[in-house]
């Protein structure tokens, strides 16, 4: 945007102010531009608004500048606004974007912040889209009481950069096999049919995958796989079977294609018997057909896709790495061990969680019914969901928003106090609510539009509503360092006592009581989930330590005076904990009826493999003695990128070439 003007002694068209706009045209400078601006976007009165204008143009042309840009001009309109008093205006003027200098280091420097996101061109179009939307809903979804929230760390609003979407989704495959695979949800790009075959059904899937991962932030989740493709399996050896299990899980564990060059974040959830629910329900088989049968006649086909499925996460790629994704969520209930061969099953499952770790196995006692997704993330069923069961494609849910609670920070603003800790709390959760209902409502004017809208998916209505079922959507809260909080209150951490341990379920059944209350109050379902900490466990932290450094000192995890420091995750025990794995699975999980969203207990293996019939023991005890309704069992181990080698452990070099290049790989959360 050459503005160039001034100097008696060039020519007049050099004495010409000309701006270059943002939608690349060059005009001759003009105030009433400005005028015409703020009256639009701002709504400023045009009197006022002339004032100001004249004042940014008398600076313009009172300055030595060669060249003026449209953003320049509004930087320099917004410092008038200032002078002038009107912040409120300032703020509605704000240009969104970042600086010359960060985007120069996004080309040069990777990414890493998120461990799925691989460094390209793609990655960085993610990065820049993500900070302007972010930037956007701190400023126009989100009211200031909630922003200055987020931003001292009383509460975390997850993913705000994708604040135009939903957070995470569960789907069932029946919809693709009742209406086909309409890709854009407006049926403008091409639209197949039904699949009549199992490895189309599987592409459609994947396919469909890829392109809900753009219209949510999280998780795409997808419920009883092997049950639902084993009407297309009918008459299939089991080679052609595993052939077909393969290829889905390369599928998906290759698509890193979709957003930003991410491998797109895929969760599948497999039962090993018919779940009751689901067994007397009729099937639907190739062409979209119902095949006359019910799900409970597919048993056999669907036990060898889940037994082809694990044999082929034992296995992993061609390095024998495990897959990331998709996550295979093992659901374990009452009839598992009522179904022929189930320890052969938990064998396998078992060892593949003691080589790779892949297996999510998921606890549903009694009448529960759960699909799985995300990191631990639990849509329970209730008794209407469970009528959708009959009819399963209408079986979509998601999760709207994720927003944790700093517990330890209430802690520390209470001074140990139990009244004032509760009251703190309380205050973090009541603007948790507030911020559910701000995005409920934002999303609610997005998908309004429908087939127009940017969430064309989600509006796509082929069976009688919209893909998204609105109210269906549930709101998550979270909690981040329960531990620490215990340990500032108590002087114990949650492992060192038995009151420290009963202070932790105290403060959880409160919460959770009172996000029942909050929920009813605000018209929303507000379940508690253990939140997916990630970054969100040093975001707290390091806030906790420039703000609260006397009190956070003393129980913030890592090594105080660097940057690693950390909150031990949402309900957890200290990681370090001196405890027996069952001890854990078992104290831990005594947590875990109280968060209705999701829960789970990390078994950390390290360099031990243990033999998978040990393991099968220890998740059948799981189930039967405790609780605890999710494990996973993180085993530890190091791939050498020069000869591919892999072996168990974390090592500093390759024990077969010597090479230090080399990648360990544990879980992080
Ligand atoms: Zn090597």
């Amino acid at each position: 945007m050459a503005v160039k003007n001034k100097k008696n002694d060039v020519d007049s068209e050099d004495r010409t102010l000309f701006v270059r706009t943002s939608d690349d045209d060059i005009r001759s400078w003009d105030k009433m531009f400005i005028v015409k601006s703020l009256v639009n976007e701002v709504n400023m009165p045009e009197a006022d608004a002339l004032k100001v204008a004249t004042e940014v143009e008398g600076f313009i042309k009172y300055s030595s500048l060669k060249f003026v840009s449209a953003p320049l001009v509004r930087e320099i309109t917004n410092t008038k606004l200032l002078e002038h008093g009107y912040e409120g205006y300032r703020k509605k003027y704000t240009r969104l974007g970042l600086p010359l200098y960060d985007m120069t280091g996004l080309f040069f420097n990777s990414n890493k912040e998120n461990s799925n996101v691989h460094h390209s061109s793609e990655a960085i179009n993610l990065t820049i889209s993500g900070i302007a939307k972010k930037e956007y809903a701190l400023l126009n979804v989100f009211s200031d009481d909630i922003a200055t929230a987020y931003q001292n760390g009383t509460i975390h609003l997850h993913d705000l950069d994708y604040i135009d979407r939903p957070y995470c989704s569960g789907n069932s495959i029946e919809f693709l096999k009742k209406y086909g695979l309409v890709m854009d949800g407006r049926g403008n790009l091409t639209v197949a049919k039904p699949a009549k075959h199992a490895d189309v059904l599987i592409l459609h899937m994947t396919k469909f995958a890829a392109a809900l991962q753009g219209q949510f932030a999280g998780a795409i989740g997808w419920d009883a796989v092997n049950l639902f493709i084993a009407p297309y399996l009918k008459g299939m050896d089991y080679d052609r079977i595993k052939q077909l299990a393969q290829m889905m899980i390369y599928e998906f564990a290759q698509q890193a294609v979709s957003r930003g060059g991410q491998v797109t974040f895929t969760d599948t959830n497999y039962f090993w018997e018919v779940p009751k629910h689901f067994a007397d329900v009729p099937a639907i088989g190739p062409g979209g057909k119902f095949t006359g049968n019910n799900y409970s006649d597919y048993l056999e086909e669907a036990q060898m896709f889940a037994k082809a499925a694990f044999e082929v996460y034992l296995k992993g790629d061609a390095y024998g790495r495990p897959f990331f994704f998709p996550k295979p969520d093992l659901h374990i209930t009452e009839k598992f061990f009522k179904t022929d061969e189930n320890e052969e099953f938990m064998d396998l499952a078992c060892d593949v969680a003691s080589k790779m770790g892949n297996t999510y196995f998921i606890f549903d006692r009694g009448d529960d019914v759960k699909i799985s997704e995300c990191c631990r993330l639990q849509f329970k069923l209730n008794d209407s969901d469970l009528l959708d069961a009959k009819s399963p494609w209408k079986m979509r849910y998601s999760a709207m928003q994720n927003i944790t609670v700093n517990l330890p920070r209430a802690a520390y603003c209470a001074r140990g106090d139990e009244t004032i800790l509760f009251e703190k709390i309380d205050h973090a959760m009541e603007l948790a609510a507030k911020a559910h209902v701000q995005k409920k409502d934002f999303i609610r004017r997005i998908l309004a539009l429908g087939s127009a809208s940017s969430l064309p998916i989600l509006t796509m209505n082929l069976d009688g509503e919209p893909y998204y079922r609105f109210d269906k959507a549930s709101f998550l809260l979270g909690m981040l360092g329960l531990n620490e909080l215990v340990q500032y209150v108590t002087g114990e951490e949650m492992h060192e006592s038995v009151g420290a341990y009963k202070f932790g379920l105290k403060t959880i059944a409160y919460m959770r009581k009172r996000a029942e209350e909050l929920g009813k109050k605000h018209n929303i379902h507000m379940p508690l989930e253990q939140t997916p900490a990630e970054s969100t466990a040093y975001r707290m932290a390091k806030l906790d330590m420039e703000h609260y450094p006397k009190a956070a000192e003393k129980v913030v995890k890592g090594t105080v005076g660097t940057p690693y420091i950390y909150y031990t995750n949402s309900t957890y025990f200290n990681i370090g904990a001196p405890m027996s794995p069952m001890d854990r699975v078992t104290r831990e999980g005594s947590f875990h009826p109280l968060i209705d969203a999701g829960a789970m207990t990390h078994v950390w293996l390290g360099e031990s493999q243990p033999e998978p019939r040990s393991l099968t023991n220890f998740v059948m005890k799981t189930f039967k003695n405790t609780q605890n309704t999710q494990i996973a069992f993180s085993p530890e181990m190091t791939l050498c990128k020069t000869c591919h080698n892999k072996m168990t452990g974390l090592k500093d070099k390759c024990d077969r070439c010597g090479d230090t290049k080399v990648d360990g790989i544990t879980r992080c959360s």
